[in-house]
Formats: structure tokens, sequence, C-alpha cells
């Protein structure tokens, strides 16, 4: 049977990385819908490369954009427009599988819709979580929907536990699971001082050394907020307190993360930086699909390095465990002030070191 799948942020980094795995399964699934918010003439190329049966678009304008450039000839998709249309569709009868790859707490509407609806949700949106993770993960255990974690962390973590092929909610940490610990790279300024950092320009903020992302993620990386909200997500996804998640700096980005068990034993998840390995891993759970990623060469990677992080270094991953350990209404505030602020930088509107 074929799975029906829509891609909430198809023309975004893990949109895009999301059509290149589908593509790969014409036999096991076929696109449903497909939204975006700007960048109409990709959307446009998805659609007719996937021939989406529905795409969904912000405005009228955008609607109008889309249909000038998809010109006459082969059948034009449903048009939706707007966010009510977005979640409708997120929640729609018509496809199986939800991919949330909006960023911001924008995607929030729409991943819920999906998990109120009962399917496979792929959350790649972390900001979701960290701004309503109570409300999100009710919404998943009455629904019974399916929820796989995308964020490579997240899903190297739901890897390294036991899942028993399944992909509940859990109320508790799981039996012999000590710690969570999540691996960072650093970002680019890793071995630069905070008081050196005031002059950064975007363009240097988005210059991931390992992963190619969306500018705000970039951006959230260099701070390590990024690594901040990955610990509130890690919290809400697998029942863990904050004192039970820790973060290693590992500037190669190999080992995705790791679960730490009561014997002693460390279980990590290791691969090429490459959202595609996570995103197939969430599409065939529980078997295991081709994704297009090369395989890990460890010797010629030759060395795994890792260090703690420095909180000073850093302020925003100690903001993050302050906003964690206070609550949601706390993390709320860390994740809206987080967007204005990353938003106000990427246009020079603020210096990268009053982000925080
Ligand atoms: P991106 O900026 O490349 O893409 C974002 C997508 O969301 C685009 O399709 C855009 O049109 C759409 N969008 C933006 N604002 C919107 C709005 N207000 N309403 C509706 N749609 C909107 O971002 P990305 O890097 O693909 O990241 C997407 C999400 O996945 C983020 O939450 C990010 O934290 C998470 N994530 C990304 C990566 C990665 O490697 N890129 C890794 C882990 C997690
Ligand atoms: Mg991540």
């Amino acid at each position: 049977m074929v799975a029906r799948v829509t891609v909430l942020g198809s023309t975004g980094s893990i949109g895009q990385s999301t059509l290149d795995v589908l593509a790969r399964h014409p036999d096991k699934y076929a696109v449903h819908a497909l939204s975006a918010y700007s960048r109409i003439e990709v959307l446009v190329a998805q659609a007719r490369a996937t021939s989406a049966s529905v795409v969904v678009v912000p405005t009228d304008a955008a609607a109008q954009e889309f249909r000038r450039l998809w010109g006459a000839g082969a059948p034009l998709p449903e048009l939706r427009v707007g966010s009510q249309a977005l979640a409708d569709t997120a929640g729609d009868d018509q496809s199986q599988i939800v991919m949330a790859a909006i960023v911001g707490a924008a995607g929030l509407p729409g991943a819920l819709a999906a998990a109120r609806a009962g399917k496979r949700v792929l959350l790649a949106n972390k900001e979701a979580l960290v701004a309503a993770g109570s409300l999100f993960m009710a919404a998943v255990q009455s629904s019974g929907a399916e929820l796989l974690p995308i964020d490579s962390e997240h899903n190297a973590i739901f890897q390294c536990l036991p899942h028993h092929g399944r992909a509940g909610v859990p109320t508790e940490p799981s039996p012999g699971v000590r710690r969570l610990i999540l691996t960072a790279s650093g970002g680019p300024f890793r071995e630069r001082k905070w008081s050196d950092l005031a002059a950064v320009t975007p363009e240097q903020a988005c210059a991931h050394p390992n992963w190619s992302m969306g500018r705000k993620i970039s951006v959230d990386s260099a701070t390590m907020l990024n690594k901040g909200l990955e610990v509130i997500e890690a919290h809400w996804l697998f029942a863990m307190p904050p004192e039970r998640i820790s973060v290693v700096i590992h500037p190669q980005s190999v080992v995705h993360s790791m679960v730490e068990y009561d014997d002693g034993s460390v279980i990590a998840q290791l691969g090429q930086p490459d959202m595609r390995t996570p995103i197939a891993y969430g599409l065939g759970f529980p078997d295991r699909i081709a994704s297009g990623v090369g395989m890990l060469d460890l010797a010629a990677a030759g060395r795994l390095d890792f260090s703690e992080p420095d909180l000073a270094q850093f302020p925003c991953l100690r903001l993050s465990f302050e906003a964690l350990r206070s609550g949601q209404v706390a993390c709320i505030a860390l994740n809206a002030a987080n967007e204005i602020a990353v938003e106000a930088f990427l246009s020079n509107k603020l210096p990268y070191t009053h982000i925080p």
C-alpha cells in the first residue's frame, strides 16, 4: 500500500530533503500536499515533480503567483490559502503521514492538527514542542498518533532507546536509562570568545561547519540556543527531567547523540551529518529504507573529539536550562524572544551578542 504524505514547509531545507527521500520510494509513498510561505517558484517545481494534489500558500497574492507560474497545460493542484487552511490540510483524511518542517512557532498549528488527527507525525519543528510541549504531547497521546522525532539528536536517542517497534508517548523515563547525552558541534564560533563576537555578520553566523540548514536554525546553532531548544525538546519527547539531560561538544557531528544506561553502557547512533537519514528512519519506522546518504567511513574520519560546553561562552544554552527548570511559561518566552531576536539579527537590526 502506498502511504500519502503531507509536507509542511516543503521549500525549506528539511522539506527538500524529505522530497528527496520520498522520490527514492515511489512504490511506498505519494505526496498529498505541500506548503510554503515564500519562494513560490520552488513550490511550483515541487508540485510538478511530485504530482501533489494540494498546495497551501499564505496569501491570495501567493496563490495568484502560483497560478501564473504554473501556466496552462497540466491540471492545477488544488490551491488552499492561509493559516487555517494549512492546519486543516495537516489534519485532513487524505494523508497518513505529515512532515512538520515549518520553522518557528508558526509550525505549531499544523503539527498539532496532524497529531490530533492521529497520523504519523515526523516532527522537525522543534519550536512546537518548546512552546507547547504539554499540549502537543497530550494531543499525541489522546489521538494515538505516532510521533517520530526528526531532529537528528532526538532521532538518534529514539534509535538508542528500547521502543518495541512502537512510537508512543512515554510518561516516565524508560527503565534502566540514566541520562540522555545530546551532542553539539559548537557551531562556527566554537573556538572564539563570546566577547569577540560583537561584529559577527549573518553570513558568518549562518556558515555552519557541518550541516546545511535554514537561516534561523543556523543562527540558533551558532549561539547554541538550538541545543537549548533541543534539551527542552528531549524533556518532552522522552519524559526526562532536566538534570538527566546533558550536552557534550562534539565538533565532527558524527555521533548524533547517546543514551547512558544504569549498567554503564552508553549506546550511540552515528552517521554522516545529513538529515535524510533521520527523515528516512521516520518514514520507514520500524523498517529501514534507503535515504541516499553515503556510508560512514570511521577510518577516514580518524578521530572523534568530545568536550564540556562552556556556559559562559554560550549564554543562550544556560538560559535554556533555566527556562526548562522554571516551566512552560518561561519556555514560551525563551522561544518567542529568540525568534524575534534572530529575525532582528538576520536583518542587521541587532548585534549578534545582544541575542541572549
Ligand atoms: P527553512 O527556513 O529552510 O524552511 C522553513 C520552511 O517553512 C519553508 O518552507 C518556509 O516557506 C516555511 N515557513 C516559514 N515561515 C512560515 C510561516 N510563518 N508559516 C508557514 N510556513 C512558513 O528551515 P529548516 O532548516 O528546513 O528548518 C525547519 C524546522 O526543522 C525548524 O524548526 C528547524 O529547527 C528544524 N530542524 C532543521 C534541521 C535542518 O537541518 N535544517 C535539523 C533539525 C531540525
Ligand atoms: Mg538538531
